[in-house]
């Protein structure tokens, strides 16, 4: 079943590699022109000073070669989802190379401090369920709960610009790359949206995607905008034109973006369903009580069938397929679970002629009544 949805994905991720991204990736021949996809403005990209007076997103162009490549297409395969993890408890940040388990941050250039955001229960809820609902496409897990010293991404949501030295009008800020930044930490700065949860989540949800490699875009209706007044946003799965204010190049190449498609590639499509969770039971479920009911009584149903006694209860009390089966003998019940467990359709008239020759043979061999009387 996945499979078939692999397929068009890897296709459409090999026409992108090769419309857009091919000639970066640090593959291409030194012959070729410069990679289109190299980020080409290093630093902050967005507008510290919205005159709408809106604060907006942003980014910071990280200049490290060393960062991984994207983790396609790894990440459309089977995988344990990935973490986000919104912190509304603030906390200290230190410069170094991003790694959401040790507050590590290529974003701030000394040791930061981010207070935690006094929202109320009703407003942190909405903030969380806004996101799991943004990001319900996608293999992600969306977690308020610190995962600790495992990978994952961090979305502080809380704290003012000022207080990673940045500009009022920014809203946020992610470092950026062509690529995926692992372990990324993104900042929403919470406290200049107030109460306005919904721009909160619009803004966690740019900043965690800037750390996939995607770009702002002038579509309203994708929270990649900088544009407004089209109500809430959500990830579009259009070719956009990306730009802040106006159209420009994409940063990493092209001149259009799709989010849902970037986001398809690089987070992977949540798994609604195990592909090995309908095929697993029935293989196992279905022979194992067969085998167990049905094999070992048959060659010996004449002989042992007298001798059975406790086992063969024992065998049949456990088996479901039994209910009609009667409590006459212990040998009656065995043979009724051989046969339902078998086929569920052998006629009683035929389970009563093998009832009656077992009994006869044992009465042949056995004169005395005795053992009858367990019965
Ligand atoms: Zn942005």
């Amino acid at each position: 079943m996945r499979a078939c949805k692999l397929v068009p994905i890897l296709a459409s991720i090999s026409l992108a590699l090769l419309a857009t991204a091919a000639p970066a990736r640090g593959e291409a021949p030194a012959s070729q022109p410069a990679p289109a996809d190299a980020p080409r403005a290093p630093g902050f990209v967005g507008d510290p000073a919205p005159t709408d007076g809106v604060p907006r997103g942003s980014y910071v162009v990280v200049d490290d070669p060393a960062l991984p490549p994207p983790a396609w297409p790894d990440t459309v395969v089977h995988h344990a989802p990935i973490i986000f993890y919104l912190n509304k408890s603030g906390g200290t940040y230190v410069p170094g190379n991003n790694d959401a388990r040790t507050n590590r941050s290529t974003i701030v250039s000394q040791t930061r401090t981010i207070p935690p955001w006094n929202v109320s229960a009703s407003g942190w809820s909405q903030v969380m369920s806004c996101m799991t609902t943004m990001f319900q496409r996608w293999n992600v897990t969306i977690t308020d709960v610190d995962p600790g010293n495992v990978p994952h991404y961090e979305i502080v949501v809380a704290g003012r610009p000022q207080d990673l030295g940045m500009q009022a009008g920014v809203g946020g800020v992610s470092p950026f790359s062509c690529g995926v930044i692992n372990n990324s930490i993104v900042f929403t700065f919470a406290e200049v949206y107030g109460t306005n949860y919904r721009s909160v989540c619009e803004t966690n949800a740019q900043e965690i995607a800037h750390s996939f490699g995607l770009d702002h875009e002038r579509l309203c209706q994708d929270p990649m905008t900088y544009l407004t007044g089209c109500g809430a946003k959500s990830f579009q799965n259009v070719a956009a034109p990306c730009g802040e204010y106006s159209n420009r190049q994409c940063q990493c190449g092209g001149s259009t973006q799709n989010s849902v498609a970037l986001l398809d590639q690089r987070l992977g499509l949540r798994e609604t369903t195990s592909p090995d969770a309908g095929p697993t039971p029935m293989v196992d479920a279905g022979p194992s009580p067969m085998t167990d009911a049905g094999l070992p009584p048959p060659p010996d149903a004449g002989p042992v069938a007298p001798d059975a006694g406790d086992p063969a209860g024992a065998d049949a009390g456990d088996n479901p397929a039994d209910p009609d089966a009667g409590a006459d003998a212990g040998e009656i019940t065995a043979g009724c679970g051989c046969a339902s467990g078998g086929s569920g359709a052998t006629p009683r008239a035929l389970l009563l002629a093998m009832v009656v020759l077992a009994v006869l043979g044992r009465r042949r061999r056995r004169p005395l009544a005795q053992p009858r009387l367990r019965t």
